[in-house]
């Protein structure tokens, strides 16, 4: 199968625009901020990009031709000239190890004689030395390179490295948008306005989670925490369970389930939520709490997830998460 160049997201293209022109007016910035909501196509688009700024024959839409060595080189991720950092294991941090190895790329002339591309995803996983290490490039970089930091929590990345960069935001597209790529992405099985509104509104994080079979995982998980609550089950048991679904995902769903559960709790009139198909489940789940409970356990949750990306150990943070669930 011959390589080809990642293709365009049709709700990417205004923004595409943009960048294409600052292409052709030679004024891209030497580090970018892609920023917005995950599975919005960030990392699509940066992608993207690096292959159109190391194609040699652009077309006037600035696209990569999908025709030339380095086209060649990009799709098969062997460009000498494009460096991705990533965390070595999900979830996990890049470390000062890691970005330093960056500045000595950085310091490197290109090999191709053109322009050298860094994409460092997600940009929130730098420990605070990375991001230290990382301010040494943005303050001095070389040259026709180009650094591209991704994240889906841009507020979270230090100022100083934030105030280095040139934020473009990613949007999400239209949900009849959304639905449209959805529908020539994923079979016809899928309850795709459900899988959509589950992904909020992020299509690409909607494909991986059907990919990943996520919904029968979140139907599983619901079951599992109603049985918590209700003195069927205990948190070591259910822990065991999530971990093997994969603790970010676990996490994931337990945040939206509480953040809904606040919110159909604090108003009268229906809310919107995002898990719209359970809401009599939650709203049980939930029936015996205040609301200051509610954003306690919020915090919980969030604070879990931090703590399990900083290393710790998944099963047991798990286990204290849901002892505060059990009945
Ligand atoms: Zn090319």
């Amino acid at each position: 199968m011959r390589n080809t160049p990642p293709s365009q997201l049709p709700w990417q293209q205004p923004l595409w625009q943009t960048i294409a022109q600052r292409l052709h007016d030679d004024t891209l910035p030497h580090a970018l901020l892609l920023s917005g909501a995950h599975g919005v196509g960030k990392n699509h688009l940066a992608r993207l990009l690096a292959h159109a700024l190391l194609c040699r024959q652009r077309g006037r839409d600035a696209l990569p031709c999908g025709e030339c060595r380095d086209c060649q080189l990009c799709a098969a991720q062997t460009h000498p000239d494009f460096l991705q950092v990533v965390p070595h294991e999900a979830g996990k941090v890049i470390s000062v190890d890691q970005i330093r190895g960056v500045g000595q790329y950085m310091a490197l002339k290109s090999h191709a004689g053109g322009y050298k591309v860094v994409l460092i995803s997600p940009a929130e996983q730098m420990n605070l030395a990375a991001a230290n290490s990382l301010l040494k490039t943005l303050e001095e970089p070389p040259s026709d390179a180009l650094l591209i930091l991704v994240s889906s929590r841009a507020a979270t990345l230090t100022a100083t490295v934030r105030s280095r960069c040139q934020q473009l935001s990613v949007a999400r597209p239209s949900q009849q948008q959304a639905l449209q790529w959805l529908q020539q992405e994923i079979d016809g099985s899928h309850d795709l306005p459900l899988l959509l509104t589950l992904a909020d509104g992020a299509p690409l994080r909607a494909l991986q989670m059907a990919r990943d079979g996520l919904p029968a995982h979140r139907a599983e998980m619901l079951q599992q925490l109603i049985q918590l609550a209700t003195g069927r089950s205990d948190p070591l048991a259910v822990a065991s369970k999530w971990l093997k679904f994969g603790h970010q995902d676990s996490l994931y769903w337990m945040r939206t389930w509480i953040e809904d559960m606040i919110r159909l709790r604090s108003t009268s009139t229906p809310p919107r939520v995002i898990n719209d198909d359970i809401r009599p489940q939650l709203l049980d789940l939930s029936a015996h709490l205040t609301l200051q409970q509610l954003h306690t356990r919020l915090d919980k949750a969030i604070e879990t997830a931090r703590l399990i990306e900083r290393q710790c150990n998944a099963q047991l943070l798990l286990e204290d998460l849901l002892i505060g669930w059990a009945k």
